[in-house]
């Protein structure tokens, strides 16, 4: 599934480097070859949440005003032909997606999917048509950590510097849930358009689990900080981010053993210039060691429902503008 979405990325940014060949010989009579690949509209290449009616949230360069276009425009080019890629330690996702960094500008090198270890949590929930129906969140959180230890990974929570739970991901657990209910359809035709294919009765069993927990008193804990904290508890390391949030796209990774750097990002551009780094290439490899079955329709069904996961905790915390900037 994975290599499907590499090779249609692969051919996205062909199809890209052509444009803008094209681009640039149609417009030989403009000064510089800089200024032709930095029109804006070299960014509508790239796809939004809004285009899919998805992005309710406010994170997004349209909700800034002091970000530079031709800056930004530079920005995702330079990021999807894969300049910020850095080799990572781990397979599978273990830190945020979230752009911030600690206070010394730093982050952990991991793979990073919403809620990083918790995109596993949420995902293999999702998509497992066999999940245990007493079990709160609190100990699936606890369980699923467990799994990845004993297989060897990492495990990665954060927080940040100001709030009582600083993920997104984990503080809004509930309402990704809900979105996945009501936008099932808006959120698989994204990934259809990125080359994975949700199946409808992979659909239907994710939207049945999530409308399962939403009913299941109790699953979801009051104190969303508890499970973080319940993640620390069982061994996973902690990051806690500092500042508000900044980031201007999505970086969609699918180079495996690797991940973006958003302090070289921000050395480059400027502080105030940061993108949510997905390393899906990472996904296959959690659903496989997490799947308790063996079957392989559960591991990929598990694989999209991290997928799905991540695109409605982007869509519930993102904007419309954000753009979704392919790394193939
Ligand atoms: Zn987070």
């Amino acid at each position: 599934m994975f290599e499907s979405l590499k090779n249609l990325l692969k051919h996205f940014t062909g199809s890209q480097e052509t444009e803008s060949t094209t681009s640039t010989s149609a417009s030989s009579n403009q000064k510089t070859e800089v200024t032709s690949k930095t029109s804006s509209e070299d960014s509508l290449q790239y796809i939004t949440l809004g285009k899919f009616n998805l992005g309710i949230g406010s994170i997004g360069p349209d909700t800034r005003n002091d970000i530079d276009q031709t800056v930004l425009n530079e920005m995702y080019q330079a990021i999807a032909i894969g300049l910020f890629n850095i080799p990572v330690n781990g397979s599978v996702p273990e830190i945020c997606v979230d752009g911030r960094t600690n206070k010394s500008g730093h982050r952990k090198s991991a793979p990073c999917a919403a809620g990083g270890t918790l995109s596993v949590v949420y995902g293999g929930d999702l998509g497992s048509n066999s999940a245990s129906i007493d079990l709160t969140e609190v100990q699936l959180t606890a369980e699923t950590i467990k799994t990845l230890k004993g297989k060897g990974h990492q495990a990665g929570v954060h927080g940040d510097d100001h709030s009582d739970c600083g993920c997104g991901a984990c503080a809004k657990a509930p309402t990704i849930y809900q979105h996945i209910t009501e936008r099932i359809n808006d959120l698989a035709a994204l990934i259809s358009q990125l080359g994975i294919t949700i199946t409808e009765s992979e659909r239907d069993s994710i939207v049945q689990q999530a409308k399962n927990r939403l009913n299941q008193a109790g699953f979801f804990a009051e104190n969303r900080a508890s499970v973080v904290q319940i993640a620390r508890d069982t061994g996973a390391e902690y990051e806690e981010l500092v500042g508000k949030h900044n980031e201007l796209g999505i970086a969609l990774n699918t180079r495996a053993g690797t991940t973006v750097d958003r302090s070289a990002i921000r050395s480059k551009y400027g502080p105030q210039y940061d993108m949510f780094v997905v390393d899906a290439w990472a996904f296959g490899n959690a659903a496989r060691d997490i799947n308790s079955t063996g079957h392989e329709a559960d591991e990929q069904r598990i694989a999209k429902a991290i997928t799905l996961q991540n695109v409605a905790t982007a869509s519930i915390l993102g904007h419309g503008s954000l753009r979704i900037i392919p790394i193939a």
